[in-house]
């Protein structure tokens, strides 16, 4: 299992904000704005350049979700930021898709 998964599981402790059937958020570990989250499905899928067109709807749920739980989180006027890692160039560091949410602080452009 990864690590994702084993929280998904509750095997390994998170703060858990949200949940659907097949998506689950909770707050990063080591945050990296006064709001910072992360949206995973349930099962795994490695990363963006592995999912297949059959994900595409769970693809569509995630995004859902990331906006939903950050309209949660009180984001929805303010705005915020929303990140997928992929792949060593991109800074992935856990091989388990998710989507990060930041919020509460200005974000910069072009992001280091
Ligand atoms: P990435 O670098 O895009 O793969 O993001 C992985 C994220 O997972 C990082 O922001 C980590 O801080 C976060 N993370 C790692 N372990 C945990 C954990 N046990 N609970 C919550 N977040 C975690």
């Amino acid at each position: 299992m990864t690590l994702f998964e084993k929280i998904a599981a509750r095997d390994i402790p998170a703060t858990i904000i949200a949940e659907g059937e097949e998506w689950i958020a909770f707050r990063d570990i080591a945050p990296q704005a006064p709001i910072h989250f992360l949206v995973v499905p349930k099962k795994c899928i490695p990363r963006l350049n592995e999912a297949t067109p059959a994900q595409a709807s769970l693809l569509g749920t995630l995004l859902e979700a990331a906006a939903a739980t950050a309209r949660q989180e009180g984001l929805g006027e303010s705005g915020y930021r929303v990140v997928i890692n992929n792949g060593v160039d991109g800074g992935e560091t856990v091989p388990h898709l998710h989507i990060h949410v930041l919020g509460k602080r200005q974000m910069q452009w072009p992001p280091g």
